[in-house]
């Protein structure tokens, strides 16, 4: 469906549910697949079937992505590895659920940590090689820039998720969400005269680890709601997948700072 041949991508949290699913797209579609990953069982199982798949190169980092110094080093590693990079998506993220009479500062403090602070650290570092060659190329050129086109494209997404509009039990949660909002909407401004595109995607309810036991939850009462409230239904990964291949294709080569809720069909929240 797409072509990311010769192409190379970095996802986090690669070693379940969106992630997984975006890095068995890109190695299918041809591309190099780089993971980061907390949870190391996962990572390797997912390395196998990244192996299974294409014919690239994939890599697995076992590094928290709010740990600064490793994302750096990971990355450097990755760019030598693969010759370069042309995707970041920022797919790590925990859900750390309280209500606002019974803030739990812990949740709070860990939550920030990962789905905020670790999009950050995983921007930057990407972003800071990217900057870092285009600037010398220029200098070699006597020039202060090169002209943005001469730039070759490279794509961020970042998965911020429905509940930055707001979503009871999640303020924590969903602080980090729409935060993440706002630093690609800074980054898609700062980044374009580099030909670097920075877009987020708010998925909804999606079936994957993260919402743990929630769908078995009240003898599938839970389930039943949410697939009542959206009208087309709880989400699979491959719907989120989809959205970000596109974004990273050619043909979506004229989008920044796009914000694209893939809401199952429904415009008012979770
Ligand atoms: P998931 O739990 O299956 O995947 C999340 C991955 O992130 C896991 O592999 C986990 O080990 C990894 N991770 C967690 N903390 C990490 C850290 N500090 N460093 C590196 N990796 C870490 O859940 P998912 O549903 O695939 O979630 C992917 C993203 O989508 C998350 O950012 C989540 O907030 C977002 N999202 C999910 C839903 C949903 O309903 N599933 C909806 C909207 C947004």
């Amino acid at each position: 469906m797409w072509n990311f041949t010769g192409k190379s991508v970095l996802i986090t949290g690669g070693g379940s549910g969106i992630g997984r699913q975006i890095a068995l797209d890109f190695a299918s579609n041809g591309a190099n697949v780089a993971i980061i990953d907390i949870i190391e069982e996962n990572g390797k199982k997912v390395l196998q079937e990244l192996k299974a798949i294409g014919k690239g190169k994939y890599l697995f980092h076992k590094i928290s992505v709010s740990d600064k110094k490793a994302v750096d080093q990971a990355v450097i590693n990755i760019i030598n590895e693969f010759g370069d990079l042309d995707f970041l998506i920022n797919c790590a993220g925990i859900l750390r659920d309280f209500l606002i009479n019974k803030f739990n500062e812990d949740y709070w403090n860990q939550t920030i940590d990962v789905n905020l602070k670790g999009v950050a650290i995983c921007m930057q570092a990407v972003v800071t090689q990217w900057v870092n060659k285009s600037l010398t190329k220029a200098k070699e050129r006597g020039e202060k820039y090169l002209p943005v086109l001469e730039n070759p494209p490279k794509v961020i997404v970042n998965i911020s998720s429905m509940a930055a509009d707001g979503n009871i039990g999640q303020l924590a949660y969903s602080a980090s969400k729409a935060g993440v909002i706002g630093m690609t909407l800074t980054a898609a401004k700062e980044l374009s005269r580099y030909n670097i595109r920075v877009h987020a995607v708010k998925p909804t309810l999606i079936d994957t680890p993260i919402i743990g036991d929630l769908l078995k939850k009240d003898d599938g009462k839970f389930k039943k709601m949410y697939e009542e409230k959206i009208p087309f239904g709880i989400g699979k990964p491959e719907y989120v997948s989809d959205v970000v291949c596109f974004l990273c294709s050619e043909g979506g080569f004229f989008l920044n700072g796009c914000v694209i809720p893939i809401n199952g069909g429904k415009l008012d929240g979770l």
